[in-house]
């Protein structure tokens, strides 16, 4: 029994922006797992794509859409949980792959903190102090 996803399970993009709302299955159905872009008659239009190939393509597809590079680069990375990638060796052939994480990923928390880092270069004014006596007086 297939499950039915929201976003096409091989390169992220939502299902119902795909062709015919999916790709197509062996026996003609519409696959409710990859998109019509990925998923052809039952095989992968692109079968010996890496996961970084994919993110790569993905990545310059959405730059070509008006996207920021980095955001089209965070959109490529979260394709490693889909289905097709999850379970796919992450390195190139004839290099090791690298173990398991077990808990948050580092890299992931690494690229967030450094983005949020906000420097404190300018201490703020009280003009509220300054004028808050002179109302006083007046009155
Ligand atoms: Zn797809």
């Amino acid at each position: 029994m297939e499950r039915i996803y929201r976003e096409c399970q091989s390169c992220g993009m939502m299902l119902n922006k795909s062709p015919h709302g999916g790709g197509t299955n062996a026996d003609g159905t519409i696959s409710r797992m990859y998109c019509a872009y990925c998923y052809e008659k039952g095989e992968f239009r692109q079968p010996k794509w890496t996961v970084h190939q994919m993110q790569e393509f993905i990545r310059a597809s959405l730059k070509a859409t008006g996207m920021q590079d980095f955001q089209a680069l965070a959109a490529a990375k979260g394709i490693t949980k889909l289905e097709r990638w999850k379970n796919a060796q992450p390195a190139a052939p004839g290099v090791p792959a690298p173990k398991p994480v077990a808990g948050p990923k580092p890299a992931t928390i690494a690229v967030k903190q450094s983005k949020t880092v906000v420097k404190p270069d300018k201490p703020k004014q009280k003009k509220a102090d300054v004028r808050a006596p002179e109302m006083k007086k007046k009155r």
